[in-house]
């Protein structure tokens, strides 16, 4: 029974306690009623920034019209087939524009699957057959999803890993250069990001022979916006050419414009062999995709990979516009320019506060980590997280991350006005400012 004076937030809170699972966990709990381009709305009318935006998914922002029309048409005419099927034609022209849009060259292929964590999955399983190698190489701190491959891929135990073993074999870790909290204070002298970590890891724990890819985030997102040297994205292709191993760019998060080029590993200017999107592909729909080399696409046999709902019409006329939007509005200068905007204020407010340790990232992809002291850089795990309450209080979503989760990372939609950038990082610094002395 529930009384007048209960807000709807309270009764839809209390009913999703009931019946979802606590794991499946909700970073800012409000509840949502809808949302339009950088600004959300709960179902009692309070009215959010988000600088979440469905953690990365929204690079186009919510709800964007031409998006909607786009769906709406598609559903009266096709709202299902399944690919193994028969074709459809918005799959064929998503997996053209999307292979066009690779970096590099030469021929590529596509393949549509439903999350990030699925497109993981297929690259391995392509890579494998392509090399005829078991073994894969992944980071530590890493993220790549939730489902079996991807975790035993991912290099953080706790909430990921850790009682949901085992893992599948031969997946091994190697170190990801994180300056902020490497030992070498030089990183001309620093093993990982010279390649002798890797090397190490050949002579002590897996011959580079039987390794059919190393798969790499190029700023990891999970893992707090940590951006991976140029050169040493250099040096990995490097390896990789060197050993016969592929080289799998998991560009999830740091795709669709966000870091300031259309995929983060242009800045190193590295080719990867095969490339793992999802999350902004589609303004929000389900959908994954594996780019990469024609030759390494086309190595697992008819039936091997595919799906019933992967590339499912709506999804793939919605990520459709959303390259067509991305090529109109530029969207990909546009994260540049957002990117300087937060980038200028974040370092301001790191020169101002001691909770603040490091602001850093790439492009539209911006975050800060905390430390309860600036010289042992102890991470402020318990202030981040109040953070991020008095910022929902004040009508900011934003989202931590981090291995240590004390990262305040920003993901806003590269078509938010800077009226609203401002806004929100505002409340971000009047938060910021209240934990400090
Ligand atoms: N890879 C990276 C780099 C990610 O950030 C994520 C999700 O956050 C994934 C893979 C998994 O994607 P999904 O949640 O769509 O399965």
């Amino acid at each position: 029974m529930h009384t007048d004076t209960e807000t709807k937030t309270a009764i839809w809170t209390e009913r999703r306690r009931a019946f979802v699972p606590r794991g499946v966990a909700t970073y800012d709990p409000i509840v949502v009623d809808h949302a339009h381009g950088a600004e959300v709305w709960d179902v009692d009318g309070r009215r959010y920034i988000d600088f979440a935006a469905g953690i990365g998914t929204l690079n186009v922002g919510h709800t964007p019209s031409r998006v909607v029309d786009a769906i709406q048409q598609e559903a009266t005419r096709l709202l299902h087939m399944c690919f193994s099927v028969s074709y459809y034609p918005p799959y064929i022209e998503l997996a053209e524009r999307l292979a066009a849009a690779a970096p590099g060259d030469g021929a590529k292929k596509t393949l549509l699957v439903n999350s990030g964590a699925e497109a993981v999955e297929n690259a391995v399983k392509i890579a494998r057959v392509a090399t005829g190698r078991p073994a894969i190489i992944a980071f530590e701190n890493a993220f790549h999803g939730r489902t079996s491959m991807a975790m035993a891929l991912t290099g953080k135990e706790r909430p990921y890993k850790a009682g949901f073993g085992p893992f599948a074999p031969d997946v091994h870790h190697a170190r990801y250069p994180y300056r902020y909290r490497c030992e070498c204070a030089d990183p001309a002298r620093c093993s990982v990001e010279s390649g002798e970590d890797l090397d190490r890891l050949f002579a002590t724990t897996v011959v580079p022979e039987s390794v059919a890819a190393i798969i790499v985030e190029p700023v990891q997102g999970e893992g707090g916006f940590i951006v991976a040297p140029p050169e040493w994205l250099r040096t990995l292709r490097r390896i990789c050419d060197r050993e016969g191993i592929l080289l799998i760019a998991d560009e999830v998060q740091t795709g669709f414009g966000r870091t300031g080029r259309m995929w983060a590993m242009e800045h190193a200017g590295v080719e990867p062999d095969l490339m793992v999107l999802a999350k902004s592909i589609a303004a929000g729909l389900p959908l994954g995709a594996v780019v990469g080399r024609a030759d390494l696409m086309d190595a697992p046999g008819p039936g091997g990979i595919g799906g019933t709902f992967g590339g499912n019409p709506l999804a793939c006329v919605a990520a459709l516009v959303v390259l067509d939007m991305f090529e109109e509005q530029d969207l990909v200068a546009r994260a540049g320019m957002i990117g300087q905007t937060i980038a200028g204020r974040l370092s301001a407010m790191a020169a101002r506060y001691a909770l603040i340790g490091e602001a850093r990232g790439l492009g539209a992809m911006q975050a800060i980590e905390l430390v309860t002291d600036e010289r042992t850089r102890e991470p402020a795990k318990r202030e981040t997280a109040l953070v991020l309450e008095r910022c929902l209080e004040r009508g900011l979503i934003v989202l931590k991350a981090g291995l240590y989760d004390n990262v305040v990372r920003i993901l806003a939609p590269l078509v938010i006005e800077e009226a609203l950038i401002e806004e929100g990082l505002d409340i971000l610094e009047a938060a910021i400012a209240d934990l400090s002395p």
